[in-house]
């Protein structure tokens, strides 16, 4: 039996974020991650996402705002780049994009709208509808690198990170945690479950989750004609949306959103689905005449999301909670993981964040 100050059961983005606040923090952390390190299985994998302070919710532009000198905090920290500031683009839907412009003027971020010729003409790769919103502070962030980051530097700072050590069961008992696994029984006055697609069959009843719709997403890389091209981060909002990002050394991401069948995280087939793989190769013969087809990559990843797409950062006596980033998490996960270590130290959550019934 190992007891601790802290449980993080879950090692992808949000779980190793976590445990490095509370390592920085001077908590005794145990994280239990059950697949090996750097794993495809979930949410956080591979070389790119897109940052970005564009939201048509003032509170995700402020919670993006409040990330950006954190990532600058971690890269310090790691001494890693995980950060690059390229630039980001939404256009298409002028009512869909005008709200993003309305928020970022209600919090005073920076941006310009430009036509779509004018548009153009500086990213000569894309073509562009309706008025183009850019806005200088958006880029990406090194998913692999981040997660890897994280979890190094907390076992740096005194955290036991340990890969294929599933949690296999929880309970809590007289306001203290008990979690086994195959290895070892941990107790804890706290745990930080941090599952992503996999939260409902850990949490079981022991939190008011809200129902997460898990869904198999696809993305493609494709070449560049000219690898001279500058491309922002851009988002197309349309329907479905679709997204994008420059990935060095991959070619330029290109995916829908939210289109992925759904799937259960145990028994998913990893296999790109033709008919959305043939939309994406039509989308870009239309929009991104920069680009080469076929796409010279793709790969298969999972979302966990809440009705609303709003994310669960909230406290279940003695559980913490971060699940149902909804396919849109990535850009905070420094913010997640201090807001993680504030509930574990008895703080308030957010209301947006808050589970069921709260
Ligand atoms: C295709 C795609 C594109 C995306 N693009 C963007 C983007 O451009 N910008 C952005 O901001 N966000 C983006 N996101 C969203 C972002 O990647 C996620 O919100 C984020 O990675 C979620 O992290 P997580 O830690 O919650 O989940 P995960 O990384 O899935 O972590 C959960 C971990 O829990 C572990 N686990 C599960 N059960 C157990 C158990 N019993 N015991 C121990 N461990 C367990 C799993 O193995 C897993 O490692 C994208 C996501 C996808 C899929």
């Amino acid at each position: 039996m190992r007891r601790c100050d802290v449980v993080v059961v879950g090692g992808g983005a949000m779980g190793s974020a976590a445990a490095w606040w509370l390592a920085r923090r001077g908590r005794d952390v145990v994280v239990l991650e059950r697949f090996e390190q750097g794993h495809l299985r979930g949410s956080s994998h591979g070389a790119s996402r897109i940052f970005r302070l564009a939201y048509p919710e003032p509170e995700y532009v402020r919670l993006a705002r409040e990330a950006l000198p954190l990532w600058r905090e971690l890269e310090d920290d790691t001494g890693a780049e995980l950060l690059t500031v390229t630039g980001g683009v939404d256009h298409g839907l002028p009512g869909s994009v005008g709200l993003v412009a309305d928020a970022l003027s209600l919090c005073g971020v920076d941006y310009r709208t430009l036509a779509p010729a004018e548009a153009a003409e500086r990213w000569s790769g894309m073509r562009f509808a309706g008025p183009v919103l850019f806005q200088p502070d958006a880029g990406r962030v090194h998913a692999d690198r981040t997660v890897l980051a994280l979890q190094t530097r907390a076992e740096a700072l005194g955290a036991e990170v340990r890969f294929e050590e599933p949690l296999e069961s929880l309970d809590t008992l007289g306001g203290a945690v008990v979690v086994r696994t195959p290895l070892e029984e941990l107790r804890a006055p706290v745990a930080v479950v941090t599952c992503g697609a996999w939260a409902p069959k850990v949490l079981t009843t022991h939190a008011a989750l809200p129902k997460l719709t898990v869904t198999q997403e696809q993305v493609f890389h494709f070449a560049p004609a000219d690898p001279e091209h500058a491309w922002p981060s851009f988002i197309h909002h349309r329907d479905p949306f679709v997204y994008g990002l420059e990935t060095p050394g991959e070619g330029v991401k290109v995916a829908e959103h939210h289109t992925g069948p759904q799937t259960d995280p145990d028994a998913r087939d990893f296999v790109v689905d033709p008919a959305g793989r043939d939309r994406v190769a039509a989308y870009v013969a239309e929009w991104l005449p920069g680009l080469t087809l076929p796409a010279a990559g793709e790969t298969t990843c999972l979302y966990a999301t809440t009705a609303t797409q709003n994310f669960v950062i909230d406290r279940a006596d003695p559980l913490v909670v971060g699940a149902g980033f909804s396919g849109h998490g990535f850009k905070f996960t420094p913010v997640v993981g201090r807001l993680l270590a504030d509930l574990v130290a008895g703080e308030p959550g957010l209301p947006r964040f808050a589970l069921d019934g709260r």
